[in-house]
C-alpha cells in the first residue's frame, strides 16, 4: 500500500503563502491555502524582485510570465537629495544576472501575485477563511476559522503575515514595533510624467527620508513611488489607508527637480506606517511553523520581505520532501535552524536602512540559492 501524500493547509494566500503551495505542490504534498480575504485586491504598489527570489520563482515556472510583465532596469541607483550625485549604482540587468543566476526584476505587485496564484490551483485556494483556532488532535491539527468551518491537516504553516494570528496562538500576542515612520506609496500611469524622463530605479536619499522611484512595466508605462520619512504619531498599517499627495509634496520639496516632478505628476497616494519585529526565539511549535512575515517582519528598506519569503518557501519545500506525518517535526526543526541567521541578518540590515547607501557588498543577499543552500542536520 503506498502511503497517502501529507496533508499541509497554509494559513494567508500573500507571498509566502502561495510560493509555499506551489513549491509543495512540485513535490506531491497535498496542499490547501486558507485565506482571510474574500477575493485577491489588486494593490497600488511595486515591488522589487530580487535575483535571490527569481532563482525560487523560475523552479516555480514563473520567470517567463514575470520578465514579460516586469521591468528590467539597468542598476538599483542611489543619490543625494539635493545635489543628485551618485552614492553608489548597484549594477543590475545582464551583468547580475550572469553573476547571480537570475535576473532583478521590478514589479507590479498584483502581477507578482497573480503569478504566484497562477501557480496554485484554485481548487487548493479557500477564501473567506480567517483562522482563529488551532488545537492538535489524535488526527493531526485541527483549524477553525471565523465562517465556522474547520478542517484537519497533518502538518499547518502559518504564512499570514506581519499580525500573524498562528503565531498568536503558538506564542502569545505581541505588539509590532512601530519604526515613528511613515511610506507613502502609490502606482501611476507614465504618461501623466509628460516628457519629463527619470532613472530606472532611484533611491533619493535625504537626511531623515528617503524615497525610491522606479518604472514597474517593460514598457516604462507604469511609474512607482514608496517614501519613509518620520510621523510617529501615525499608526494605522494598512494597504488601503489614503495619504494626501500635498502633504506628500511638502515633505519632499527641495529634493532633486526629477522627485519634485514625479510628486507633481503623482495624482493619489496610500501613507502606511511602517513596522517590524525583533527576530523571534522560536517559529515552530511540534506540527505548526511560520514562515515569512509572520516570522520575520522587516522594514522594506532592502525590498527583501517578500524575498525572504519566498526563499523560505524553496526552503521549507526541501525540508518536507518525502517526509511522512511523524517527520513533519522535525523538517520544520531543519527549515528554522537552515533559515534563521540569514533572515536575521537581512532583518538587521533592513532596520538599519544603509543597504546600498555606499558601495556594498550585495552578493551574500542576491547570489544566496534556497534551491541548493545545505540543510542544517
Ligand atoms: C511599502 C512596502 C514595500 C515593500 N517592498 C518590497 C520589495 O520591493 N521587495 C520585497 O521582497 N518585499 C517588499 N516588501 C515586503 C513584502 O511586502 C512582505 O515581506 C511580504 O508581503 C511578506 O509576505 P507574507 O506572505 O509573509 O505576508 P503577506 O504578503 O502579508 O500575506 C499574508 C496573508 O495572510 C492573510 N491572513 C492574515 N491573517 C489571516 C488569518 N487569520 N487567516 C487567514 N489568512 C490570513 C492576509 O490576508 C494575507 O493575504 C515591502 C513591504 C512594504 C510595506
Amino acid at each position: 500500500m503506498t502511503a497517502r501524500p501529507l496533508r499541509v493547509a497554509i494559513v494567508g494566500a500573500g507571498m509566502g503563502g502561495l510560493s509555499t503551495a506551489a513549491a509543495l505542490r512540485l513535490i506531491g504534498i497535498d496542499v490547501t491555502v486558507y485565506e482571510q480575504a474574500s477575493q485577491f485586491a489588486r494593490i497600488g504598489a511595486g515591488i522589487q524582485i530580487g535575483c535571490n527570489a527569481m532563482k525560487v520563482l523560475r523552479r516555480l515556472g514563473l520567470e517567463q510570465m514575470l520578465r514579460a510583465q516586469s521591468f528590467y532596469p539597468r542598476s538599483w541607483n542611489n543619490r543625494d537629495w539635493r545635489t543628485g550625485d551618485i552614492k553608489f549604482d548597484m549594477i543590475f540587468g545582464e551583468s547580475a544576472e550572469a553573476k547571480f543566476g537570475a535576473p532583478y526584476l521590478l514589479a507590479h505587485r498584483g502581477d507578482l501575485h497573480a503569478a504566484l496564484a497562477s501557480a496554485v490551483p484554485a481548487e487548493c485556494v479557500r477564501l473567506n477563511h480567517k483562522l482563529v483556532g488551532l488545537d492538535e488532535t489524535g488526527d493531526g491539527m485541527r483549524l477553525v476559522f471565523a465562517n465556522g468551518a474547520t478542517a484537519t491537516a497533518d502538518a499547518v504553516i502559518g504564512a499570514d503575515g506581519v499580525h500573524s494570528t498562528v503565531r498568536d496562538i503558538l506564542f502569545g500576542t505581541s505588539a509590532v514595533n512601530f519604526t515613528g515612520r511613515i511610506a507613502y506609496r502609490t502606482t501611476y500611469p507614465a504618461a501623466l510624467l509628460g516628457e519629463h524622463k527619470i532613472g530606472d530605479c532611484t533611491k533619493w536619499w535625504g537626511e531623515d527620508r528617503h524615497i525610491v522611484i522606479y518604472y514597474v512595466k517593460p514598457d516604462r508605462s507604469e511609474v512607482y513611488l514608496v517614501t519613509s520619512q518620520p510621523e510617529p504619531e501615525f499608526r494605522i498599517e494598512s494597504w488601503s489607508a489614503k495619504g494626501d499627495v500635498t502633504e506628500l509634496r511638502k515633505a519632499f520639496a527641495g529634493f532633486d527637480r526629477e522627485v519634485e516632478q514625479v510628486l507633481a505628476a503623482c495624482p493619489d497616494v496610500h501613507k502606511w506606517a511602517i513596522v517590524d519585529r525583533d527576530a523571534l526565539p522560536r517559529w515552530r511549535e511540534g506540527k505548526v511553523t511560520l514562515l515569512g512575515d509572520a516570522c520575520h517582519p522587516m522594514t522594506p528598506y532592502m525590498a527583501q520581505g517578500a524575498a525572504m519569503a519566498i526563499e523560505d518557501a524553496a526552503v521549507l519545500s526541501r525540508c518536507l520532501d518525502g517526509v511522512g506525518p511523524d517527520g513533519v517535526a522535525d523538517a520544520f526543526r531543519r527549515f528554522e535552524a537552515t533559515r534563521r541567521d540569514r533572515t536575521m541578518r537581512v532583518q538587521e540590515t533592513s532596520r538599519r536602512n544603509i543597504w546600498l547607501k555606499e558601495k556594498t557588498d550585495a552578493d551574500w543577499v542576491y547570489a544566496y540559492d534556497a534551491w541548493t543552500i545545505p540543510l542544517a542536520a
